[in-house]
């Protein structure tokens, strides 16, 4: 198999590990002779996968026992729908959720919103092109808000969080860490809700995390669907109905993988030097650009343009030749994306700065 470097946004890049794990215990789980896929997701097999998966992820990012751990469908953008409609109930009618507009995927995250209740966009970074989060200072935050959402690493336009966001009184904080979930530490008693969709940095798509405070479990309005009730899914242990078996397990060979690796705080460090390495490069040349602020520039997706754009095309081609794959940005913005996930070897990052380089000395 030849060696390439994939750096999609989405599904994206596995440890090479985990694959090779899994790939081993296709056809028979330690000895059960069933493959995951065939299991029943209450037998003690499955049971099992799930207990450990659970207990990793929540010893990885330290989630507080007053938390739930949910293992969802429905995907990001069902999350914003699943957030109001369990939480909206908490607050008066008509109730008001506050937005922190930063990128693409917040922008998507308030027109689903607005189906459900008045939205104020408390801050956007729309008018400098979203290239940095708008300082907490300015945030015209509404008192008595349903909650406060923010996306706080925004895949598309490469824009990350570097700092939590603070609330007013008990407005629940509620964060779409989708792309960058497991890569930094996070302190999770800061916010209410966190969701991601697991095929940025966690394993196949299909699984959707929610952690949710146990205060928050019980504020869905009726019309909530029943399936998508966080109270309803805590209870019934993520298992209310049928769950992406496989994408659990999946996901659980990524967090022992993580943890031999020495947990978050190891694969941030890598992270931070990935990043450096790379938007090192971007900077050194003026052939290509990265217009995001230095401090609000994603440790996970590095969006760059080429000063020449008309080079594009022939950019990509070379490429791919050299097996580096997927580097085409978002059609909605155009240009090069580069995402690192956790799973990105340092190496795969040195061979797209070598690449770099010689692309634009050529
Ligand atoms: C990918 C992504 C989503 C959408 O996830 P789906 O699983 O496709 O619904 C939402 N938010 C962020 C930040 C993402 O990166």
């Amino acid at each position: 198999m030849t060696q390439v470097f994939n750096f999609s946004a989405g599904p994206a890049v596995l440890p090479k590990a985990v694959l090779q794990q899994a790939a081993a215990e296709m056809l028979d789980w330690h000895g059960s002779g069933m493959s995951v896929m065939e299991m029943s997701h209450r037998g003690p097999e499955f049971i099992a996968i799930y207990e450990q998966a659970e207990t990793d992820l929540r010893e990885l990012l330290a989630v507080p026992v007053n938390y739930r751990i949910l293992f969802m469908q429905g995907g990001g953008l069902g999350q914003n729908a699943i957030v109001p409609l369990n939480l909206l109930g908490r607050a008066a009618q008509p109730a008001t959720i506050d937005f922190v507009h930063t990128g693409s995927w917040s922008g998507k995250s308030v027109k689903e919103a607005k189906r459900y209740a008045n939205v104020n966009v408390a801050a956007s970074a729309e008018a400098n092109g979203f290239t940095a989060v708008p300082p907490q200072e300015t945030w015209r935050l509404t008192p008595g808000a349903a909650y406060l959402h923010v996306c706080t690493n925004e895949t598309i336009d490469g824009v990350e969080f570097d700092f939590a966001p603070t609330v007013q009184g008990d407005v629940p904080l509620v964060a779409d860490m989708s792309s960058h979930i497991l890569s930094r530490s996070v302190d999770v008693a800061k916010y209410g809700v966190i969701f991601a969709g697991a095929q940025k940095n966690i394993g196949p798509a299909g699984l959707t995390l929610a952690i949710v405070r146990d205060d928050l479990l019980d504020s869905a309005l009726p019309i909530c669907p029943g399936v998508f009730n966080w109270r309803a899914v805590a209870d019934a242990d993520s298992m209310l109905n049928t769950p992406p078996t496989y994408a659990i397990y999946i996901a659980g060979l990524v967090f022992a993988h993580l943890k031999r690796l020495g947990g978050v705080a190891a694969i941030e460090r890598t992270n931070i030097e990935k990043a450096r390495l790379l938007y090192t490069a971007l900077d050194a040349d003026d052939f290509y650009r990265n217009r995001v602020a230095p401090e609000a520039r994603s440790r996970m997706n590095v969006p760059f343009y080429l000063r020449d754009e008309s080079l594009n095309d022939l950019f990509l081609a070379g490429a791919k030749a050299r097996g580096l794959l997927q580097l085409k940005g978002h059609k909605s913005v155009g240009g090069m994306r580069a995402s690192i996930y956790n799973a990105m070897p340092i190496e795969g990052v040195q061979a797209l700065v070598d690449y770099l380089n010689e692309f634009a000395g050529r």
